[in-house]
């Protein structure tokens, strides 16, 4: 029997343990290997498939990552919905460490990055004017909130290039803006599951408050390590749970994302 699941998890390390009766796969893609081998295994009543965004030894900085291989390869098991969980630097006083926020828009400051499968044979231009799936967000708040988690309802995620941190200026520059919080990750991340026509929701996890926010140093890799370990629990906890909570059938539009568009290969 040909190994299936229908949620996607894209994140730490830490989240092996989710996973009952869990089958490691590995994977062939035309964009090449995911970051590793992918665990498929159940949360309850729902076959869920794991790829450590990393690579299981954290070899695959922010720009290396293979964003590509990684929501092919989810695609081709049969997975339709993705929860993304990962750091994130806050933007506001308010939102300090260990607020989570599940933003609804994206700003994208990343360069260089392949961002589009779309590329030979013509264009396809897909809508992203609203680039996560309302229904996952609206899961992950309501199961975040009802477990008691201090959790941000929108908000604009900005993902910059990396691997360095922001200077002051680009932090004031971006919370003057009115953006939210920052990550190294959420693109192309959020725009290749839209252009597979996949649910993607980001669980966004503040370790620290960015550059412009604060007197001092500016936040240090140590620092978002260390917060981050102590949260994972709590995180691990609220993706079992929004997996569980996630919706069997797809009212949401990410599934019609392609629709009507004349594709130049046909997705697995
Ligand atoms: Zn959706």
């Amino acid at each position: 029997m040909v190994t299936r699941a229908d949620i996607g998890v894209i994140g730490g390390s830490g989240f092996y343990s989710l996973l009952d009766d869990a089958e490691e796969i590995e994977l062939a893609t035309p964009y090449g290997p995911p970051s590793d081998v992918v665990t498929v295994g159940r949360i309850g009543s729902r076959s869920v498939a794991f790829i450590p965004r990393h690579g299981r030894d954290h070899r695959f900085p922010p720009h290396r990552i293979p964003y590509r291989a990684n929501l092919w390869a989810l695609r081709s098991l049969g997975v339709r919905q993705v929860l993304a969980p990962s750091a994130v630097g806050s933007l506001r006083a308010e939102y300090g460490p260990g607020a989570l926020v599940i933003p609804d828009q994206l700003v994208d400051r990343t360069s260089g990055r392949v961002q589009t499968y779309y590329d030979i044979d013509g264009a396809v231009h897909v809508s992203f004017a609203d680039p996560y799936c309302p229904s996952g967000r609206a899961t992950a708040v309501r199961t975040a909130r009802s477990g008691g988690w201090e959790t941000v309802d929108g908000g604009t995620l900005v993902v910059i290039e990396g691997p360095r941190f922001s200077t002051r200026a680009e932090s004031q520059w971006y919370a003057a803006n009115g953006w939210s919080i920052v990550g190294m990750t959420g693109f192309p991340e959020a725009i290749l599951a839209r252009e597979l026509a996949l649910c993607y929701t980001s669980l966004s996890l503040v370790t620290d408050h960015d550059a412009g926010v604060e007197a001092g140093q500016g936040v240090t890799h140590d620092e978002v390590l260390e917060f981050f370990a102590q949260n994972v629990t709590r995180m691990r906890t609220l993706v079992a749970e929004t997996v569980e909570a996630l919706p069997d059938e797809r009212t949401c539009p990410c599934g019609s994302a392609l629709d009507g568009i004349k594709l130049p290969f046909e997705l697995p």
